[in-house]
């Protein structure tokens, strides 16, 4: 066997195992049990939130958020298109209309953009207290905004923020990579990715920084609405003996299995991001002189998780890829533009450029939490060779 180098692998170092034997041992498997309980209230406290509620996935979680919101067909939300097409496909399930957007340098939305958008392509009507924004080509009123914090990084919420206050829009965070980044300064200094805006989704996939296998979780900016979105979450059942519903629910909570794990990974949470933060560092020092394979930056007055570490590769990525492939280093482009694909072709796609260039330059590189010294060494050797240009 030659030297394999996966892109990212979960860690299971802790009391994974304990806890998972514990919730079978005591036979509770499904929807109900304590460590459901337990993760919320974890989370809710590393957070500092109004509370968390658990469910079975990234895109339940967004989906709830957009429900919460009281998205309809009327209405447009605004989203990245250089993003995983989990943060859009949410809108599509609420028979609303998607208008995709540029990124900046961050890889994260464009607020400069964004603002252009709201001030050329639509108007303000007053409907009571509540601004409006409606827009001018299809008369459908521009509700909320999905806000993708990519790889880990944070987008400029300072400037998002401003402009979401200005046009009424409801902020939907998509938190799913960027578990325990923060801002060290500015506005928000203090506040956690998925906190900030009025909805936050999380994701516990197996590839992102803490697993359950699958999961994920919904934080909002008041406690009413999160434990609205639990509810929701569990068939909207109102009383728990007779089976009354007021209202159309999902399927979407997380088991006690998932959140035994879960439990046990958000106790190693700080752990993770202390060593990919390290590895990071060691990366960046290897590959400081390479001018055709650069490691991208994270913003400025922010702390990130660091959870996937990009490079820009200034030729043809497939090949770049392959090259690195058939040395045992696994790697990956970054994602298709989401206006591009099949279902989303026919949608509003507002001065999309940055997002293009970038989506033809980036890679991710291996990133595991148990990655060792050498194993970057030897990346970082392999993507130097990796090169066409010497
Ligand atoms: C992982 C991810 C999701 C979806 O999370 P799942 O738990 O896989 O449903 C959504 N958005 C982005 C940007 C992601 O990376």
């Amino acid at each position: 066997m030659g030297k394999f180098i996966p892109l990212s692998i979960p860690n299971f170092e802790g009391n994974e195992r304990k806890y998972v034997d514990q919730a079978v041992d005591e036979g509770w498997v499904s929807t109900g049990g304590a460590f459901i309980n337990t993760l919320e209230a974890n989370m809710t406290e590393f957070l500092e939130a109004n509370g968390v509620a658990a469910c079975q996935s990234g895109t339940a979680a967004l989906h709830l958020s957009l429900i919460e919101c009281g998205i309809t067909p009327d209405d447009m939300v605004i989203v990245p298109t250089l993003t995983f097409i989990a943060a859009v496909n949410p809108v599509r399930y609420q028979f609303a209309e998607p208008v995709f957007m540029d990124c900046d340098d961050s890889l994260c939305l464009d607020p400069v953009k964004l603002k252009r958008f709201c001030e050329e392509e639509c108007h303000i009507e007053e409907d009571g207290n509540r601004v409006k924004l409606i827009h001018n080509g299809t008369r459908k009123h521009v509700k909320a905004l999905v806000v993708v914090h990519v790889f880990g990084n944070m987008a400029d919420m300072e400037a998002i923020m401003d402009i979401a206050d200005k046009y009424g829009l409801y902020v939907i965070e998509d938190a799913t990579e960027a578990l325990g980044t923060y801002y060290t300064e500015g506005k928000y200094a203090g506040k956690y990715a998925g906190t900030i805006g009025h909805f936050g989704a999380y994701s516990f996939n197996g590839n992102k920084i803490i697993t359950t296998g699958g999961g994920g979780a919904v934080t909002a900016s008041s406690k009413e609405k999160v434990d609205h979105i639990r509810y929701l979450s569990t068939q909207a059942k109102d009383d728990p003996h007779y089976y009354i519903h007021n209202e159309v629910g999902y399927n979407y909570r997380m088991t006690n299995v998932q959140a035994a794990i879960g439990v046990a990974q958000l106790e190693e949470l700080d752990e993770f991001i202390l060593r990919k933060n390290s590895n990071y560092e060691y990366y960046k020092e290897l590959l400081k002189d390479n001018e055709n394979c650069i490691l991208l930056p994270f913003r400025d007055g922010v702390s990130s998780n660091k959870w996937f570490y990009s490079i820009f590769v200034n030729e043809n990525v497939k090949e770049f890829i392959t090259s690195l492939e058939d040395k045992g280093v696994q790697s990956r482009a970054i994602w298709g533009l989401i206006h591009e694909q099949v279902p989303y072709r026919n949608c509003i796609a507002y001065q999309i450029e940055k997002a293009k260039y970038y989506s033809e330059h980036i890679v991710n590189i291996p990133c595991s939490t148990n990655l060792s010294k050498e194993d970057i060494e030897y990346v970082s050797e392999c993507l130097k060779l990796g090169r066409i240009y010497a």
